[in-house]
């Protein structure tokens, strides 16, 4: 099953995509990783769908990754009396501790450590951005408020606070509890949203111990402003523009969209590109005009992989959503004006062995034009840097450990096939011609270029640039 583009597609699955069926559509039709979204749903969905995702690796033979999404610190208002209240322009507005209902002079934010992070002048977010508060006023359990921007608020709302720090833990009692249960299923990748510092990433990897790799949701200021930090830390990183549309003016999504991903191509890890891509999908058959173009400009800037939330969990066309993006993304990658967007934009190399062969694999290929670039790879370190070129030759990544071929599905370009480690020379041209027929990435007469590392199956070890000739198979 060989993808006919390089970006890589994201399904979140929910209830309109957990059947085994729609699962298998979803990924017949151009999803190369399943995120589960643990903002909703029990324990058993999500073991069920995972159960069902590694059934469906057997019968492919095609390796998938699983995305497991931690819903965060998301901060709520606790509840009102009848369920809702109206808060006028102007008017004054308590938040505190007490557990009693509100009404339209006071309501519970039941979080003490955001209520000891607020000062005079700090915004308040309600509902999506939907309201808007400015503390007048702050003390331990209690912070005074003016209404901004008014409007009916209901129980447990959100609440966003775009300019502070809040010093609260990256991870709840509920996010610890989904950690552990995702790391027993088994999944590859873990996201953390609401992330504001290096150090968060740091809490999560150390839990995680390797057992997932680790993706930064980038969705508050502070995050923009520490990205540097986090992109060096987090193995991953999403544009989740959902709450970086509340939390900065909204606006400035689409420069902030184009730094991160620059910023991740540039460091070398994956970055996704996430939230009402195809939103409209949720209801109509086709996108909007706008929404295609939104795609396709987040592909033409070399974004990993494109990311599908309601549209597949919960929408009406899961599998056309896909099927869109797919032919979006195949559409885009064959206009001229995508592979000098991709060239101009080229990351610079670092003075390692492994970039130096990635880069000279993307030479090689490019001037005998090489039908396959094939990487033999452990931890999926060096496939990663043949990646980060966003060459125009296809990259093959053969490697012995299914973990990394599901991980590197996220991964622009990379197609990958769990294999036994070459034992010698001969076994690794062989290896690597035989798989690149099997796979449909060369025929009998063409070339592929071949990266591995002796001595064989030492991670880390990449040192070998070989040309080799596909023979009759
Ligand atoms: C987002 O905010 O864009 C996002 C992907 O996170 P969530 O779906 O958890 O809100």
């Amino acid at each position: 099953m060989r993808r006919l583009r390089c970006t890589k597609i994201i399904a979140t699955l929910g209830p309109a995509s957990s059947d085994p069926d729609v699962i298998e559509a979803l990924h017949r039709a151009g999803a190369d990783v399943f995120r589960l979204n643990f903002s909703h749903g029990e324990h058993a969905d999500h073991q069920s769908r995972v159960e069902t995702i590694r059934a469906l690796e057997e019968k492919t033979g095609r390796p998938i990754g699983i995305l497991a999404d931690l819903q965060g610190p998301k901060i709520r208002l606790g509840t009102f009396e009848g369920g809702a209240a109206m808060l006028k322009n102007g008017a004054r507005f308590r938040l505190d501790l007490e557990e009693a209902a509100g009404d339209e002079t006071r309501v519970s934010l039941p979080h003490p450590q955001v209520l000891e992070s607020l000062e005079a002048g700090s915004i308040l977010l309600l509902d999506d951005g939907k309201l808007q508060l400015t503390v007048e006023k702050a003390g331990k359990d209690f912070a005074d408020c003016k209404v901004t921007v008014g409007g009916r608020i209901s129980d447990r709302k959100g609440v966003n606070i775009p300019n502070a720090v809040v010093r609260m833990s990256p991870l709840t009692d509920k996010d610890r509890r989904d950690l552990d249960f995702a790391l027993s299923l088994g999944v590859d990748w873990v996201a953390l949203s609401f992330v504001q510092r290096p150090e968060d990433i740091a809490e999560v990897k150390k839990i995680a111990a390797g057992r997932a790799a680790v993706m930064a949701k980038i969705e508050k200021p502070a995050a923009v402003e520490a990205l540097d930090g986090i992109i060096e830390l987090a193995d991953a990183v999403m544009v989740a523009r959902g709450d970086l549309g509340v939390e900065m003016p909204i606006q400035r999504v689409p420069s902030i969209q184009k730094h991160i991903i620059a910023c991740a191509r540039e460091a070398g890890k994956p970055v996704v590109v996430a939230t009402q891509m195809l939103e409209s999908m949720i209801a109509a058959p086709v996108p909007t005009r706008a929404e295609v173009t939104d795609v396709a400009n987040a592909i033409y800037d070399g974004t990993d992989a494109v990311m599908l939330s309601a549209e597949s969990a919960a929408g009406k066309f899961p599998i056309e959503a896909v099927s869109m993006m797919s032919d979006i993304a195949e559409v885009t990658e064959k206009d001229p004006a995508y592979r000098k967007a991709i060239d101009a934009k080229h990351g610079h190399l670092e003075a390692t062995t492994a970039d130096a062969i990635s880069a000279a694999a993307a030479q090689v290929a490019h001037t005998i034009g090489a039908a396959t670039i094939v990487t033999y790879t452990t931890s999926g370190s060096t496939a990663l840097r043949a990646a980060r070129e966003r060459g125009e030759t296809a990259v093959l990544v053969l490697t012995p450990v299914l973990k990394t071929a599901r991980t590197l599905a996220l991964v622009w370009g990379l197609h990958c096939v769990h294999t036994r480690d070459a034992e010698n020379f001969a076994d690794m041209v062989n290896k690597a011609c035989k798989i690149s027929f099997a796979e449909g990435f060369a025929r009998p007469g063409e070339r592929v270029v071949i990266m591995a590392g002796v001595p064989f199956g030492t991670p880390g070890s990449t040192n070998i640039l070989r040309i080799a000739w596909v023979g009759e198979q």
